[in-house]
């Protein structure tokens, strides 16, 4: 039997999202043994129980309140979304944070010979895709008639198969599609994975645990993102070279050893350094450049 007082989490079994939920969950010092097979998982340090389930699974368990917390793509959070208000429901839930990663874009894409001059070249077609209600409520603003055909799975094979006109899919590189023949015409959803929790009352144990999780993952994803970039710097020129860091207010400044002249500078930058910020910075007497990856930070 579960034991309800212990924090319990979905995410995806094996897919796209798994390996980075597994990896944050990591990262943010929850102790999992994930064996290949098991539904369940329980952390090892603290109150938390990981449910493995197919990703279209995810929100469904969330809005019925199975699962206190959820990892899942955006694009199928909002189709669960509209098809449960579309049977009359008012499913809840709350977003708690978007994540850096599942990143993709949901588009219409047809035959390379098909011509597209916008959503109203798809009127009265019929466009294959697993996202009926996403599709439905952005052709419904742009006033196009259409059928769809619900496929769940190789969605890019209809158009040459005869199933289709079009299809709305799934795309990060547009690879898959090229491979097929097909090119994308329009974007309508751009998607990431998202962290969402259930409505209604949560222990206080609960909520504690969820909010130092939160703080983790914040730590861990800001780092994600961040930098720390030291460099030696001619001290006349502090003003132009800071101007040139990307989110670089308050650097902090070190003397450097038996030279009067110059100062070590370091700080921690939002971005990454590009190449040519390098050179423009060895340009003003920069020198000593170093750009670092960052491991945890708390502010
Ligand atoms: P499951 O077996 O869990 O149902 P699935 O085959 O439906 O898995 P995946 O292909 O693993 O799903 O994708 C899961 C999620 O990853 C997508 O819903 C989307 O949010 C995200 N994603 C990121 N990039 C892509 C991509 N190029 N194609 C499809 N999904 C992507
Ligand atoms: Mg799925």
């Amino acid at each position: 039997m579960l034991d309800r007082t212990r924090l319990r989490i979905a995410m995806q079994k094996s897919g796209r999202l798994s390996d980075e939920s597994r990896e944050l969950f990591a990262r943010c010092g929850i102790k999992i043994n994930l064996q290949e097979q098991r539904l369940i998982a329980f952390a090892e340090n603290m109150p938390i129980d990981i449910l493995r389930v197919r990703d279209d699974d995810i929100p469904g368990l969330v809005m019925d309140g199975v699962v206190d917390l959820g990892i899942i793509g955006e694009n199928v959070l909002e189709e669960e979304l509209l098809s449960r208000r579309a049977q009359g429901e008012d499913p809840r839930y709350i977003t708690l944070r978007r994540l850096d990663f599942g990143g993709c874009r949901l588009s219409i894409a047809m035959p390379l010979d098909a011509e597209y001059q916008g959503p109203q070249s798809l009127q009265n077609s019929r466009i294959a895709t697993s996202y009926p209600h996403l599709l439905k409520r952005y052709l419904d603003e742009q006033k196009v008639r259409f059928k769809s055909c619900l496929l769940n799975g190789s969605v890019e094979v209809a158009p040459r198969a005869g199933l289709s006109d079009a299809i709305c899919d799934l795309v990060s590189t547009g690879a898959t599609l090229e491979a097929n023949g097909l090119r994308e015409v329009d974007v309508i959803y751009r998607s990431k994975a998202t962290l969402i929790q259930r409505d209604g009352e949560m222990s206080d144990e609960k909520q504690q645990l969820i909010n130092k999780m939160l703080t983790r993952m914040q730590g861990v994803i800001q780092a994600r993102e961040s930098k720390y970039i030291m460099l030696h710097a001619p001290s006349d020129r502090l003003d132009e070279i800071i101007a040139l860091l990307p989110g670089a207010e308050r650097p902090t400044l070190l003397p450097l050893a038996g030279d009067k002249n110059r100062v070590a500078m370091h700080m921690v930058s939002s971005e990454t350094l590009f190449w040519e910020t390098m050179e423009q910075l060895k340009a003003l007497g920069a020198s000593s450049i170093l750009v670092l990856p960052i491991e945890k930070m708390m502010e």
